[in-house]
């Protein structure tokens, strides 16, 4: 997808401050972090939303949560805890139509959220 700010990241196309790659997903610190740590976990593949998956994408989604877990030990957060939260659509509030997960840590969140 040519205008996919995701798909440019993934290409190399438009800078980001990648902290893990494995060739399938990939994890950015988020331009705008809404917590002391804010990465989002990104598929390469171009997805829309969580209404465009398949079953075939089972294993895919599976590894997000994986990534998450790896990147918590890794850094070190995931005695203390953390969240992993996917927005779709407009209600969701979903900005960028490339699915993505972000991980945020760091400070205790809140729930409901807003
Ligand atoms: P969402 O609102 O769930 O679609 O999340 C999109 C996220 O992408 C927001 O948290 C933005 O701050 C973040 N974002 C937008 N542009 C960039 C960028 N160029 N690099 C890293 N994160 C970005
Ligand atoms: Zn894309």
């Amino acid at each position: 997808m040519s205008d996919c700010l995701f798909c440019k990241i993934s290409a190399g196309d438009v800078p980001a401050e990648k902290v893990h790659d494995d060739g399938e997903l990939f994890a950015i610190k988020d331009i705008n972090p809404t917590a002391p740590v804010h990465l989002l976990i990104i598929p390469h593949k171009h997805i829309e939303t969580i209404a465009d998956l398949e079953a075939a994408h089972a294993e895919l989604i599976g590894k997000v949560y994986l990534t998450a877990r790896d990147i918590a030990r890794d850094e070190g957060f995931d005695e203390d805890g953390y969240r992993v939260v996917a927005n779709c659509k407009r209600d969701g509030g979903q900005t960028v139509f490339h699915i993505h997960f972000h991980l945020l840590a760091g400070r205790p969140m809140s729930w409901p959220p807003g």
